[in-house]
């Protein structure tokens, strides 16, 4: 683990008051291996809106990236790669259930260097519930 990610969760324990950097980990652990599983949106037809920063000119993670995009190609409805400030921003469109979109996130965020991936999720049905209210 990076020296820096120590330090943070250190930080972290000490401001919290957890026992120390285990017990953070623990729970980040937990969080993750249960983020998905959310009974009100399994089965139900999604739309997820997904981000991705990486430090500009990182060809490997470009590359995996784009090895992502094609796997999962089914499932993508839009893709754009934009510039922020010294990151690369790829942004995706996703129309799935909720285990591809957790596949797929899971995978961008096991690329090596990504800085960060983030996602919102929309349930197609609820949309439609609105629409005839
Ligand atoms: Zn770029």
């Amino acid at each position: 683990m990076p020296a820096d990610l120590i330090e943070r969760l250190d930080a972290h324990a000490a401001e919290h008051d957890y026992t120390g950097r285990s017990e953070v980990v623990r729970e980040g652990a937990r969080t993750l291996l249960t983020e998905f599983d959310d009974d009100r949106l399994a089965g139900d037809p999604l739309a997820a809106v997904v981000s991705v920063f990486y430090d500009f000119g990182t060809q490997h993670v470009e590359r995996r990236v784009t090895e992502l995009r094609h796997e999962h190609d089914a499932h993508i409805a839009s893709n754009d790669h934009s510039h922020v400030e010294d990151y690369c921003v790829d942004c995706f469109v996703l129309e799935a259930d909720l285990d591809a979109i957790s596949t797929f996130v899971g995978k961008l965020r096991a690329v090596e260097d990504v800085e960060t991936v983030d996602y919102s999720l929309v349930s197609l049905d609820s949309i439609g519930h609105l629409q005839d209210a």
